[in-house]
Parts: structure tokens; C-alpha cells; sequence
């Protein structure tokens, strides 16, 4: 096969950037480089927010950046946080207009689908090929879990024997839920919650007033790029519709399935995690009636009165209900997720609580 016929799914190329809470793995692969040992196989783990995809997508300009490649190299000391690429050589520009030959991505075809092993074969195809410009070939395949089992498999016989100057970047929020033996197969960069003084820096100058980083921090378990997207996105308005909308189900004042389709059309895991934060906070006030343990402290008006209605048997399955659905969700399977929300909506619905008027 020529390089014509593989199809290569690359989009438009994203400015990326390595984050500072990225200094740790930055250094693990920087060293790696300047020996002249990167593995074939990296898989870039951890929570949602974190800017894996970026770190992914940064390695990869500045691998086939042609002067970066050769000079900045030897020279950029581990801990340097400004290697960037040059922009302007052939390199750059093929990957920023998304045609370099030397690079494939493997991605749903639409966000929560599956990874098929027909891309995972075109992948396989494309790794046969000998790099266009004599360094390396590179892959980014994400989310990695949401390859199926026999996309996985067929990934597998390719990191057995994997062809030489090929480097796949596997990028995943659940690197728990991916075949042991693929996991066993790439060297583990782990982007851990970072330190909260850091991100907190890196968040505030980028924030309207009067939002607190901290605040926002709180609300994303200390992801950063979650936190800054929840400002971006409307996400604050939705999050709080959400609210509404739980507070309103459990009151018979909302309808179930017409909440259900709402919701469906936002972003469903980060709907889902709000739900959870959310149950967790009542479940908390449930088990303790202090509202200084409540995450959501912009809600402590609203939650205790309805965690005073709710027996806490009840909070534990619909925390149980709304997790399973997260698995499901978030694990990049096929799945309903329209069906899944409407499941949902009726537990809360039929919470049927009847506050008593004051
Ligand atoms: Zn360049």
C-alpha cells in the first residue's frame, strides 16, 4: 500500500500547550528523548481535565517539527517548560494544516461512540508505512477505552511486535478499564490531581469576577481544565439547572422524560458527575445535618431542606443507579444515554417528597 491510500483523520491542528502542573511527566519524557530511549508505546492516564489530549498533541509538534527536532533538543534542560515548536518549517506546517503524512489519530466518530477495528486496522496499515520524512511515525488514540474488545485485540498484536519508529501516544481517562496486557505493553505517564496553589495560579487571572478558582476547583475534584470550562461552556448555568431540576423532579414539579432530553443534550459524564456531587451532598447532610461538609456550599440553602425529606436508603441507590450509569457511560460503550437519563429522572421523580409548608 502507498501512503495515498491510507486515510489519514487528522482535523485541523489545535494550539497546544504543556500546562504547568505538566512539569513531572514533562521530565520523564524529555529525559527518555534526549537518550534517545522513548518507548514505543506511552499511555498518557487520568482524570478527565487534566489536559492529557494537549500534552499528546504537544509531543507530537514537537517530534515532527524539523528545527525543534534537531537543535532545541540537545539543549532544552529537563524542568523547561517553554520547548515549543518552531511554527514556521514544512513539519509544522503540514501538521497545522492537519495533511502530515507521519501522523494519525484514531477517535470516535462521534464523542461517546466506539473505536472500530476498521480504524484500529487503517491504524495497523498506517504503522506498516515507513515514516515520509525518516523520523518517526506517530499515533494518538483517543479515548483510549473506547476501544471494543476486538479493536483491542487487534491493537494488541501490533504493541507485541510493534514496527520500528512508530510511537503511539494511548490517551484515557480510565486507564483501569483497558486490557492488563495493553496496559502492560506501554510505559505509564500518570497526570495526577496536581497541586492546588499551582492550578489555582494558573486558574484566577483567566477568570472573570467574582468567581473563585478555589470555589471551581472544589466543584471539578481539582481539574483544571474542567474548572476553566465550566466558565467557558455556560457550564455554571447548566449546573445549576441541573440543581433545579433534581430539587423540582423530587417535588413532582418537573416532568421526568422532557428533563431527561435536556440533559441529554449537554454533556452527558459531566451532567452525570454534577448528579453525583450532588447526591453525595445530601447524603452527607442525611448522615451528619452539618452543612460545612457540603461540596456544593453555593447550595446549602436548598440542599438540607430536601435531604430532611429523603430517606437515606433512597440517596444510597440513586447514588448507586447514577454511577452505574456513569461506568456506562463514560466507559465509551454504546450505549442509550437519552434511555440511561430518563432511568434516572423517574427515581428522582418518584422520590415524591411533599415538603410541609411553613
Ligand atoms: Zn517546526
Amino acid at each position: 500500500m502507498t501512503k495515498k491510500e491510507v486515510r489519514l483523520t487528522t482535523e485541523t491542528w489545535q494550539p497546544t500547550t504543556i500546562f504547568p502542573w505538566h512539569h513531572f511527566v514533562w521530565q520523564i519524557v524529555l529525559t527518555a528523548w534526549q537518550q534517545n530511549r522513548l518507548p514505543h508505546a506511552l499511555l498518557l492516564g487520568g482524570p478527565p481535565g487534566m489536559g492529557k489530549l494537549s500534552f499528546a498533541r504537544h509531543l507530537v509538534s514537537l517530534l515532527l517539527c524539523e528545527k525543534f527536532f534537531s537543535s532545541s533538543l540537545t539543549e532544552a534542560k529537563a524542568g523547561e517548560m517553554v520547548a515549543q515548536p518552531c511554527g514556521v518549517c514544512k513539519g509544522c506546517h503540514l501538521l497545522q494544516s492537519g495533511n502530515h503524512p507521519d501522523f494519525f489519530m484514531v477517535q470516535p466518530a462521534e464523542a461517546g461512540k466506539q473505536i472500530t477495528i476498521d480504524q484500529i486496522r487503517e491504524l495497523i496499515q498506517f504503522c506498516a508505512l515507513t515514516s515520509h520524512y525518516g523520523r518517526y511515525q506517530i499515533v494518538i488514540i483517543q479515548p483510549a477505552e473506547a476501544m471494543n474488545r476486538n479493536s483491542a485485540n487487534s491493537l494488541l498484536k501490533l504493541l507485541e511486535e510493534p514496527p520500528p519508529k512508530n510511537l503511539l501516544f494511548l490517551v484515557s481517562h480510565q486507564p483501569g478499564a483497558l486490557l492488563p496486557t495493553i496496559r502492560s505493553r506501554c510505559q505509564r505517564l500518570d497526570f495526577n490531581r496536581p497541586d492546588s496553589v499551582v492550578i489555582q495560579r494558573w486558574l484566577q487571572p483567566q477568570l472573570p469576577r467574582p468567581l473563585e478558582a478555589k470555589w471551581l476547583l472544589q466543584l471539578t475534584a481539582n481539574a483544571p481544565l474542567a474548572a476553566l470550562a465550566l466558565v467557558e461552556t455556560q457550564g455554571l448555568n447548566k449546573r445549576q439547572e441541573l440543581f433545579d431540576n433534581l430539587a423540582q423532579l423530587a417535588t413532582g414539579k418537573a416532568n421526568p422524560i422532557n428533563v431527561a432530553e435536556t440533559w441529554n443534550n449537554w454533556e452527558v459524564p459531566q451532567v452525570l458527575q454534577w448528579m453525583l456531587s450532588w447526591t453525595m451532598d445530601l447524603i452527607r447532610y442525611a448522615l451528619s445535618s452539618k452543612e460545612q461538609f457540603l461540596v456544593n456550599q453555593d447550595r446549602r440553602e436548598v440542599l438540607p431542606q430536601l435531604a430532611r425529606h429523603i430517606d437515606w436508603r433512597q440517596l444510597f441507590k440513586l447514588l448507586e443507579l447514577q454511577q452505574e450509569t456513569y461506568r456506562l457511560i463514560s466507559g465509551g460503550t454504546n450505549v442509550n444515554s437519552r434511555g440511561l437519563l430518563e432511568v434516572i429522572a423517574i427515581a428522582w421523580f418518584e422520590l415524591n417528597i411533599q415538603p410541609q409548608r411553613k
